[in-house]
């Protein structure tokens, strides 16, 4: 491998103040109780700064201000909506390369990934869902679709502007007020995303953050001024949200885990498909709900794909986030580290074979070396479970029949990938796949246009697109 000096990112582009309080109606206060979390720099552990944890009341006090917007932005045209959504729009492209910076410091992710791939896409659902404003008459909802009223959104840590991008643009664009609960881990950019707000003079209460944990999210999606609940997390937190939901007149969104495979069939291009077995299991530290983390490989191609596989392997840099040059960030927290590590080790006493390349690791903060399992079987936990990191499992195939078989062998279905150079293989394999998305020759492409979401133990309801719409609409 090549040595590169370092390419540090500034981190002087970004002002992170020592702390932040809500975000409720227009203005930010310190929580009610003055509770409080600290929120750190996952490859360094330092603190980046205190964040209010919202307790009951001020859920409340920012339902009240959502609740109090509806009206007016409710009865606002779409074109004058819309107005609004370009602006956010605009303002997350001129301060992208802050935004950027502060994601990579609060989550971990390789800046070239939150430069690149995050706020660019951030910036695109804010256009794509402005451009629908003025258009849901002709969206195919009815000739006068309705917004559903006050929205409240829980988000997880590994996309935290994306999946907020993802909860706020449609809501906004269909005449939806938001209460929106960053993860704990991940507070910050959420709170500057507040402040876009405020420099877009989006009317005080249309979008309110609070922060907090799990608690706070459970008053959110528990208040009986809520009309819709949009979540993104895990299964057992979806599972614990649509019971408190259920029997109320709420409407309910889950995007849950996945545990996707990546089909590779013996035609396929195979430096091609390492690329993008790379791309979809080591992309944001595998941090992904649609993370290709089952790879079924045709047995006849399996040794020679592994040997490219490994190859490639040993040139990803594990390192700064703020290096541009860094593939592999750090582990969010180090909760998620514990469970990465423990899913390994019961991998590895299963009895699947463990390797990782040759790499260092920083002394500080929390690091996994990307990991591949082979010999690994169906009965294997690390076959079954969401390990959310960058750890690949690697099970063979010798028949198309087999191989959608072992890819439906899942309580998810979110995604899944298959590499071959017939069409019409892709297509009868597609067809036959039980996952939401499902890609040909390429993995983790994400288009505001085109809707995501899953089957089964995944999740219900779809996000993106004209798709999108619906789950916002009375
Ligand atoms: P998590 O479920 O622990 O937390 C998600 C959010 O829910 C956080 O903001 C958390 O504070 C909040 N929360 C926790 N308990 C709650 C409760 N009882 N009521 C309301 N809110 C509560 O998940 P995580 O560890 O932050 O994220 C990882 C999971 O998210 C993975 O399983 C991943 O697959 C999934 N995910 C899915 C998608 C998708 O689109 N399907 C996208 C990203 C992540």
């Amino acid at each position: 491998m090549f040595e590169y000096a370092p390419a540090p990112e500034s981190r002087s582009v970004v002002d992170i103040a020592g702390s932040y309080g809500l975000f409720i109606d227009g203005a930010f206060d310190g929580g009610k109780d003055g509770n409080v979390f600290k929120t750190v720099n996952p490859a360094t552990e330092e603190v980046l700064a205190e964040v209010a944890a919202a307790g009951p009341e001020d859920v409340d006090r920012a339902v009240a201000a959502a609740r109090r917007a509806f009206g007016p932005w409710s009865a606002l045209p779409g074109a004058e909506r819309a107005k609004y959504l370009f602006r956010i729009a605009r303002i997350i492209q001129e301060r992208s390369r802050e935004l950027a910076v502060l994601e990579s410091l609060d989550n971990g992710k390789p800046i070239k990934e939150s430069r690149d791939v995050d706020l660019p896409l951030v910036a695109a659902h804010f256009f794509y869902y402005a451009g629908w404003a003025d258009k849901l008459a002709y969206a195919g909802f009815g000739p006068d679709p309705r917004p559903i009223g006050v929205a409240g959104q829980v988000i997880p840590w590994n996309f935290p502007l994306l999946m907020l991008a993802w909860k706020i643009a449609p809501a906004l664009a269909t005449g939806n007020t938001v209460v929106l609960k960053p993860a704990e881990t991940t507070p910050l950019s959420a709170l500057f995303f507040a402040d876009v707000c405020r420099q877009a003079e989006l009317p005080p209460g249309v979008v309110n953050i609070v922060t907090g944990a799990g608690d706070t999210g459970a008053y959110l999606v528990q208040h009986p001024d809520v009309n819709k609940v949009a979540f993104t997390g895990s299964t057992e937190v979806g599972r614990e949200i649509a019971r408190a939901v259920s029997g109320t007149a709420k409407r309910l969104t889950l995007e849950l885990g996945g545990k996707a495979a990546n089909i590779v069939f013996d035609d396929a291009p195979i430096d091609q498909a390492v690329e993008g077995i790379v791309n979809g299991i080591f992309f944001n530290q595998g941090h992904v709900c649609c993370a290709g983390s089952r790879l079924l490989v045709q047995e006849s191609v399996a040794d020679e794909l592994l040997v490219s596989l490994k190859r490639r392997m040993a040139t990803l840099r594990v390192g700064d986030p703020l290096d541009k040059n860094t593939d592999i960030g750090a582990i969010n927290s180090a909760a998620q580290l514990t469970r990465i590590t423990e899913l390994s080790e019961i991998g590895a006493s299963e009895g699947a074979e463990r390797w990782s390349p040759e790499c260092t690791l920083p002394d500080r903060g929390f690091w996994f070396a990307p990991t591949i399992f082979t010999g690994v079987t169906q009965a294997h936990r690390i076959a079954r479970e969401e390990i959310f990191g960058p750890v690949l499992s690697v099970l063979t195939f010798r028949t198309p029949e087999e191989a959608v078989a072992k890819a439906n062998n899942t309580p998810y279905g979110l995604s899944a990938g298959i590499w071959t150079e017939k069409g019409s293989r892709i297509l009868a394999v597609a067809d036959k796949l039980r996952a939401g998305v499902v890609w040909a020759n390429t993995f983790n492409k994400f288009d505001p246009a085109s809707p995501f979401g899953g089957y089964k133990e995944s999740g219900y309801g779809r996000e993106g697109g004209r798709h999108g719409l619906e789950a916002y609409l009375a």
